[in-house]
């Protein structure tokens, strides 16, 4: 099996503050993407490389050569400052792009999201806003 770890990868932008703050496991033929010590994605590696699904994921992956790039905005994740509702909130180009008024900020702000498991099967997202679109949970041992 193969087993790797990517901590504390770190992607510049054109103006050299930090785009994107990896934390990347992958562990046999799963990836687990980490924000601010949670897992916000799983998947298998195809999954998460070609069709992300967290805001997180997808700023990570646009990164990658061939990607469009996603700058984030706001402060680097801070493990002394853990945000309320989903932790990624504060920079979440998703949650940023929603109309005034749409009550869904609301979850995103003050609701935390699940707590993913780390060798979860299927593919799980941890947004508020996956969550609602997809309808969707995957069973035990489903891809
Ligand atoms: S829950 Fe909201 S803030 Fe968190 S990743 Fe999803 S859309 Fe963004």
């Amino acid at each position: 099996m193969l087993d790797v770890l990517i901590t504390g990868g770190e992607v510049h932008d054109g103006a050299g503050s930090p785009a994107v703050q990896a934390d990347v496991g992958i562990a046999g033929d799963r990836v687990a993407v980490m924000y601010l010590g949670r897992i916000v994605e799983v998947g298998t590696p195809g999954q998460i490389l070609l069709r992300p699904r967290h805001p997180y994921t997808q700023a990570l992956i646009s990164v990658l050569p061939g990607g469009q790039g996603t700058a984030l905005g706001g402060e680097p994740p801070d493990p002394t400052a853990i945000p309320p509702g989903c932790r990624f909130h504060p920079r979440c180009p998703r949650l940023a792009a929603l109309p005034a008024g749409d009550t869904r900020a609301d979850l995103c702000r003050a609701a935390p999201v699940e707590v993913l498991p780390a060798r979860a099967s299927g593919s799980l997202a941890a947004c508020h806003l996956v969550a609602s679109a997809e309808h969707h949970h995957s069973p035990q041992g489903a891809r």
